[in-house]
């Protein structure tokens, strides 16, 4: 039991049992200050001073909330209170970041980022209530501000990692081009767009030529080395809109919407050309150079990913069969059947 107040005649001292608002502002762990009715600092409480690093001694009985935030005068959201801003003016002071309390009536409710405050910005999130008088009329606003600096570091670290797995799971260590689990969907959304769009669509699918021979002569490092530079020969001939995928082992494919299939030729013929150029050094200081064989084909209406591939397939088997190091364009059952080439 605490001591009773009250003095030896009953009365209690004024004062002795009453909190002073000072004295609840100021514990209050969260950091707040409170404006009058003429924007006038009446409270700037001991949390808000560690959080500025500017003291009640400096604020109270200035104007100058603004100034731990901002570079330059400007209302914070107590002021717009004081001002019984409109939608459109907090819109205008925090665009697409602020909501009404759903705590408080009257109340505004934001998120933002102070590049201004301490060493590398600030992430506040803040709220401002009226304060009224007796006659229900704003007489001062209060705002809270609580720093979510750490949450948003955490949230933003936890969507970079998300980012860079789906990137992991979609691409090939080895040849940094999409892996074959990305080909099909990508190739699939490709025939969408280009069927809806009325666009025409090309793709090639690359074998490098014995290349068992190449592992088993030199070793599965060195097949390493050439299958890294036929990645790279890829990517370097990639136009805007084409997408390159290891397939296989040593097998590619390069998905070309929106061009014919004598530009796609064209492409893949660069690509043959840049790769049977290349000369790459054996473990044995042997300089080597390579041939690859390509089946291209182009979107027929009807086509679904597996249509379009077993063509491309067909293509390159053809190309195999008639001595590989070419490039064979797949002819329709119909070419075929008329001995058209
Ligand atoms: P063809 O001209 O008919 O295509 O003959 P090939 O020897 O290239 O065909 P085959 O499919 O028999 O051999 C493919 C070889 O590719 C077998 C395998 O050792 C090699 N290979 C597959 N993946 C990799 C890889 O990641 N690294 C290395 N170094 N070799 C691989
Ligand atoms: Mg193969
Ligand atoms: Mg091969």
């Amino acid at each position: 039991m605490l001591a009773n107040p009250a003095g030896a005649n009953g009365t209690v001292p004024a004062g002795a049992d009453t909190i002073a608002p000072e004295e609840l502002i100021n514990k209050l762990a969260i950091p707040a200050f409170v404006i009058d009715r003429h924007h006038v600092i009446t409270h700037w409480n001991q949390a808000l001073a560690h959080l500025t690093g500017l003291g009640a001694e400096q604020m109270v009985g200035t104007s100058n909330q603004w100034m731990p935030f901002y570079s330059h005068p400007r209302p914070t959201l107590a002021d717009l209170i004081i001002d019984h801003a409109h939608t459109e003016q907090l819109e205008q002071f925090y665009p697409a970041k602020y909501h009404a309390s759903k705590l408080i009536q009257g109340a505004w409710e934001a998120e933002d980022f102070f590049p201004e405050m301490g060493a590398q910005g600030e992430w506040l999130s803040f709220t401002a209530a009226p304060l009224l008088d007796q006659n229900q009329q704003i007489a001062g606003a209060i705002e809270t501000l609580v720093s979510i600096s750490a949450r948003k570091q955490a949230e933003h670290k936890l969507r970079e990692s998300e980012k860079r797995y789906r990137r992991l799971s979609v691409t090939d260590d080895l040849t940094q081009l999409y892996n074959a689990r990305q080909l099909r969907r990508e190739v699939e959304h490709q025939i969408k767009l280009c069927t809806r769009y009325d666009q025409p669509m090309a793709l090639a699918m690359f074998d490098l030529d014995h290349f068992k021979e190449v592992n088993d002569t030199h070793g599965h490092l060195f097949g390493d080395e050439v299958l890294r530079g036929f990645g790279s020969i890829i990517r370097n001939n990639l136009r805007e809109s084409d997408t390159g995928f290891r397939y296989g082992g040593e097998e590619f494919i390069l998905l070309m919407p929106f061009i014919d299939e004598q530009a796609a030729m064209q492409a893949a013929q660069r690509i043959h050309n840049a790769f049977v150029n290349t000369r790459f050094t054996t473990p044995g200081e042997q300089s080597l150079s390579l041939t690859v064989s390509a089946g291209v084909t182009r979107l027929y209406p009807h086509d679904d990913y597996d249509s379009l591939l077993q063509r491309a397939d067909a293509a390159l088997y053809e190309a195999k069969n008639s001595g590989r190091n070419q490039i064979v364009l797949s002819r329709t059952e119909q070419q075929k059947k008329s001995g058209k080439k």
